[in-house]
């Protein structure tokens, strides 16, 4: 398996949905980390369209308890793997998506301008999806031969105390095994 990008950053066998919470990369900012993280809405509950709608600003508010707050937010990530493998696209490569929020890798801040947000549908209770991993791990090898990608990070190793995802279940000895072109380590590095 394998998912091309193209010069513009987008992957043509992604399924693409195209979010506004973007902007650009500040200049000179190469592509040198992948952030795993974890969503599901409402939380535990799998399929639907809710997580479209929040990347898209079009989540009803009135839905479900929480969805207030949680619709008057602008964010994003560049994918979403769906638990049978659906890769969704929302925001170019070369763009920054809004996925990290406050984040420091290796005292370094601002996530977002260096990475890139990949999204496991997905929560703390349950473990992912062999489609999955299949499809992360094919996209990691794709980015990691696109971008100079240093190392792959979860949202809880780069905003600690603030975000759990991608959580317990998340197995990163496997991913460890699997993408052997990231020289710099992963998980907590
Ligand atoms: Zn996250």
């Amino acid at each position: 398996m394998w998912f091309p990008v193209d010069a513009s950053g987008w992957v043509r066998r992604a399924r693409q949905v195209v979010s506004p919470n973007c902007d650009a990369r500040p200049p000179r900012t190469p592509i040198t980390l992948l952030v795993i993280h974890s969503i599901s809405l409402p939380p535990g509950h799998f399929g639907g369209d809710h997580v479209l709608r929040l990347f898209t600003n079009t989540l009803d508010p009135t839905a479900y308890p929480g969805y207030a707050e949680l619709a008057q937010q602008q964010v994003s990530a560049h994918f979403l793997i769906r638990r049978d493998g659906e890769l969704i696209q929302f925001v170019s490569c070369l763009q920054r998506a809004w996925h990290a929020g406050v984040s420091r890798w290796r005292g370094r801040p601002h996530c977002n301008a260096f990475s890139i947000g990949i999204e496991l549908e997905g929560g703390d209770d349950a473990p992912f999806e062999e489609a999955q991993y299949d499809v992360l791990i094919a996209l990691a090898n794709t980015l990691c031969a696109t971008y100079p990608i240093r190392a792959v990070t979860g949202h809880s190793h780069i905003a600690p105390g603030r975000k759990t995802d991608p959580g317990p279940h998340f197995d990163w000895a496997r991913l460890r095994d699997h993408i052997p072109d990231c020289p710099n380590g992963m998980g907590s590095g």
